[in-house]
């Protein structure tokens, strides 16, 4: 049955667009003219797919602002954080276009023969991508398995398919062969789950929340379908009292309000040392308070609206007025907005304290001592990132080796560059993207035996 996607300004509620959305059916046409494509694509010389690889990348360069404007409309983020996300496209194309000649297997010493790994892309990728960054998210997935020889089939976020499309035909104006790399914007329990049913389709890249993940994680289980999730997370930021405390606070307001919160390695459990927990929170509320939220397209804004109205009552049914802590500000009227907000005198498995929000708002909890701070830090069902403050380089070492996490940072709260890899631990996820490997990772090493005896 045909439908259609509403794209809204979350800045403002108007509708940017209306997008036709993928039928089952429609699915299944697609991933028959993507398996014809990759056929073509794979038997290419490695020089030629590198070179249409790194062709995509400039034309994406050339048309860096009008995504970056794209993504301000259909999801709100800040003009300057829209502008990192399209040059991250950009960039993953040139890194896997990098590796396209560098893919090979390996020679394994055996008796009577040679003995050779092949490294065979697996055919058509499904790749299924949330709204809160849906340029890089798609483009983590779609770059490395295309340069792998693979066919990608994009399922966009129901609320911001516009990029993903665009991408599409900067693809083909690249000079892409048409069919390899489709977006199909639509409905997840319709695109998204004929994509990850379709016999024809060897492997999903999942980004999303954890529910939808392990269903899909079920149903790839059905075909032994490779599947790579990256999931939810609640990541602490730890602070300890012998750390530049004044560094630690001017780093936290953005660690876990950048993009409204909605990130999956958003810093929202600041634990901090009892010793200078007063010191630290007398610190924070002006730099809490002092963060700019506004129109998204204004160069001076730090943070802007949320996603969708269904996130905006998500992120309130956290925050209810009791609940004590530090209140930023927020534009009223139309747009979906909530101000940045740290809550205290949580119990550390209250709702707010362990669940993903994935808004702006974070919880302070005040620790101990070291086993007290791993024991915090390590007690919710995710581990996907986390930060480490402390001058002392052994309690770094120690710390980083004991959180339960796939990205650590100290001093820092960056985690996620497009040549290390990134990925998580228990339910934040499994498989890894991006650095040296993510080619590998949309391959199956075949081994081959030449006997020299016969
Ligand atoms: P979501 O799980 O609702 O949707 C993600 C994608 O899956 C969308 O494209 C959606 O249409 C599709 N989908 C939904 N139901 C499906 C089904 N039954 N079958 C197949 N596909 C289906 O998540 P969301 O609300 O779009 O994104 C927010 C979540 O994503 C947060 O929980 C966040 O932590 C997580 N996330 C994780 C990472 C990471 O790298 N670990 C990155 C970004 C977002």
């Amino acid at each position: 049955m045909s439908y259609e996607l509403q794209v809204l300004n979350p800045a403002t509620e108007e509708v940017v667009a209306s997008v036709p959305a993928t039928t089952a059916a429609e699915v299944d046409a697609a991933v028959a003219r993507a398996a014809k494509a990759q056929q073509g694509w794979s038997a290419a010389a490695p020089a030629d797919r590198a070179r249409l690889l790194r062709r995509f990348a400039v034309v994406v360069d050339e048309h860096l602002g009008e995504l970056a404007q794209l993504e301000v409309r259909e999801a709100g983020h800040t003009i300057g954080n829209a502008r990192w996300e399209a040059g991250n496209v950009r960039d993953l194309l040139d890194f896997a276009a990098g590796g396209v000649e560098r893919l090979s297997g390996r020679q394994i010493p055996v008796a009577g023969g040679l003995d050779i790994t092949i490294l065979e892309p697996l055919g058509v990728i499904g790749v299924i991508a949330p709204w809160n960054f849906p340029m890089p998210i798609a483009a983590w997935g779609t770059a490395p398995a295309l340069a792998a020889g693979n066919a990608v089939l994009l399922k966009p976020a129901e609320t911001t398919p516009l990029t993903a499309l665009r991408l599409a035909e900067l693809a083909l104006e690249a000079g892409l062969p048409q069919d390899l790399f489709q977006v199909l914007p639509g409905a997840g329990d319709v695109a998204g789950s004929a994509l990850v049913e379709h016999p024809g389709v060897a492997k999903i890249v999942f980004t999303g929340s954890t529910r939808v993940g392990k269903s899909i994680m079920a149903r790839c289980a059905e075909r032994v379908k490779r599947v790579t999730l990256e999931l939810g997370g609640k990541s602490p930021n730890i602070v300890f009292a012998d750390s530049d405390i004044e560094a630690a606070v001017a780093a936290t307001p953005m660690s876990f309000l950048d993009n409204s919160g909605q990130d999956c390695c958003a810093r929202t459990r600041i634990l901090v040392q009892r010793s200078v927990y007063d010191r630290f929170m007398e610190l924070l509320a002006p730099a809490i308070e002092s963060v700019v939220v506004g129109d998204p397209a204004d160069e001076k804004t730090q943070m802007g609206p949320l996603i969708s109205r269904v996130q905006l009552d998500r992120v309130r049914s956290y925050v209810t007025d009791e609940l004590q802590g530090i209140r930023g500000t927020a534009p009223e009227g139309p747009g979906f907005w909530f101000p940045p907000t740290v809550l205290t005198g949580l119990a550390p498995d209250a709702p707010a304290a362990c669940e993903e929000v994935f808004g702006p708002v974070a919880v302070v909890l005040p620790f101990e001592d070291e086993a007290d701070a791993i024991r915090l830090a390590n007690s919710t069902e995710y581990g996907l990132s986390g930060s480490i403050w402390t001058r002392d380089i052994g309690r770094a070492i120690r710390v980083s080796r004991a959180v339960t996490a796939g990205n650590l940072s100290v001093n820092s709260h960056s985690s996620v560059r497009y040549w290390t890899p990134f990925g998580g631990y228990k339910q934040s996820g499994l498989g890894r993207e991006l650095g040296p490997d993510a080619l590998t990772a949309f391959t199956e090493t075949k081994n081959v035996f030449i006997s020299t005896e016969a």
